[in-house]
């Protein structure tokens, strides 16, 4: 406690934008001395030893996962007060996320064919740098040519009960884990007095995960400054010049999707400041940026924007672990620009029909993307397959892909955070932000005693 009293040292996310910052200049650094993709030596021992320091923290980050969302999400039912509110809270959160991803999409089909990305690019430059690799298995192997867009949502939502609610936290299935927690808090309510001694000890679950996630977030920075050196050590730079139209219509896509359409939706209906809570979610966006799995960001999505917005636990325990599992505003956008973008490159001409195919697909391809790295590249086949494009594409935007996954599921984590606050102020669930920084400092400084 005593260490309250202590000089007060630079915020969180100072210290992770540090670390970002450095991690890339040394993994730019060992990048020109060495070249990406060395195999041996001790450039490479280093490598793998900045892997590890980065995979340390994603483990950490992803085994908080289950308990926390279990628990979280059965104290969010149980003090609901009226299990009708949830009917409530559940149906604003859908609609917010089903327009904003539409919305995305739909920008970046718009931003494609002004700026054709593909038009300008020199195939045999492309071919000659030899970034074309194979299509990964999973995206081959995965049969979407057979699946229209009803069967996948009906898929997806049948799938939503699992089987067997120890499979599916073993597995981490979080719309499974979601759906079971949801009719088990239901009925431990039902059942009331008698589940009294659970729900006491599922609180206490809930509270020590939350202190989890404090104490992981002393090491973020260091974690996150191993995880982008080893990134940037094997970034392939003249894959990355050759596909540079592709990334940068990508990157001005997620910059409007992110910084204007979200940005407004947070200003006018969540009456909320967008710098507020931008800074207020920053340590969560840049280890989205950093991990580049919206999933193993969730622990400090739920904690940044309960402590340090203001937005009550009862709104962020639903909206963002179904945001982290559905909500990818980013990767639906960049489904829609690498698809026209493969078509472009194939000089394959896209009818209206066809880019109206690409909406629907898309859109459906985001929700269905696991929220963890390079998802949204094996999904994208859905995509491809529907629109009647060759599989092979995706071997042609393989190589940026990790960097571009870097942004997409920042955007993502950013866009469940603004339907938290928007979801929150129409259930009138936001309480004042100075009160909360406070809170969290004390606790911060509490966790390192
Ligand atoms: N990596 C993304 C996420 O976790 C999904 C994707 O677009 O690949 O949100």
């Amino acid at each position: 406690m005593e260490d309250s009293k202590e000089k007060k040292g630079l915020d969180l996310q100072w210290k992770i934008l540090i670390g970002i910052v450095g991690g890339i200049i040394l993994g730019i650094i060992f990048n020109n001395l060495i070249g990406p993709g060395v195999t041996s030596g001790p450039i490479y021992i280093l490598k793998i030893f900045f892997k590890y320091g980065g995979d340390i923290f994603i483990r950490l980050l992803r085994m908080m996962i289950v308990p926390l969302v279990f628990a979280s999400i059965f104290m969010a039912v149980v003090n609901l007060g009226d299990i009708r509110d949830l009917g409530k809270i559940g149906g604003k959160t859908v609609a917010y996320y089903m327009a904003t991803t539409a919305l995305a999409v739909l920008l970046g089909i718009i931003l494609v064919n002004i700026i054709h990305p593909g038009q300008g690019i020199d195939r045999e430059a492309l071919a000659a740098l030899n970034i074309v690799t194979e299509v990964p298995d999973k995206v081959s192997n995965q049969g979407v040519g057979e699946k229209s867009s009803a069967v996948i949502i009906v898929d997806t939502l049948v799938n939503m009960i699992p089987k067997n609610p120890v499979e599916a936290m073993a597995t981490g299935d979080v719309l499974q884990i979601i759906f079971f927690t949801i009719f088990f808090a239901i009925m431990a309510a039902m059942v009331g007095g008698e589940s009294e001694t659970l729900t006491k000890v599922i609180n206490a679950v809930d509270l020590i995960m939350q202190r989890a996630v404090m104490a992981v977030m002393v090491i973020a920075p260091y974690c996150i400054f191993f995880l982008v050196t080893a990134i940037f050590m094997d970034l392939g730079v003249g894959a990355l010049k050759a596909l540079a139209k592709y990334g940068i219509t990508v990157l001005l896509g997620l910059l409007i999707h992110a910084g204007v359409t979200l940005t407004i939706l947070v200003w006018v209906i969540g009456r909320y400041s967008p710098i507020r809570l931008f800074k207020a979610v920053l340590p969560a966006i840049m280890t989205a940026w950093s991990t580049a799995s919206s999933a193993a960001t969730l622990p400090l999505t739920m904690d940044c924007l309960s402590r340090r917005a203001g937005v009550d636990r009862k709104i962020g325990n639903f909206v963002l672990p179904l945001g982290a599992t559905v909500n990818m505003d980013g990767t639906a956008l960049y489904e829609s620009i690498a698809v026209i973008f493969i078509a472009e490159l194939l000089g394959i001409d896209l009818t209206i029909g066809m880019q109206a195919v690409i909406f629907i697909t898309a859109t459906l391809a985001a929700i269905g993307a696991a929220a963890i790295p390079g998802a949204g590249l094996v999904t994208m086949g859905i995509v491809l397959t529907a629109a009647g494009l060759p599989l092979d594409g995706i071997g042609l935007i393989l190589a940026i892909d990790r960097i571009l996954d870097q942004f997409r599921t920042a955007v993502n984590v950013w866009g469940d955070t603004t339907a938290a606050v928007v979801v929150g102020r129409l259930e009138n669930a936001i309480s004042d932000g100075s009160q909360m920084a406070k809170v969290e400092d004390e606790a911060l400084a509490d966790v390192k005693a």
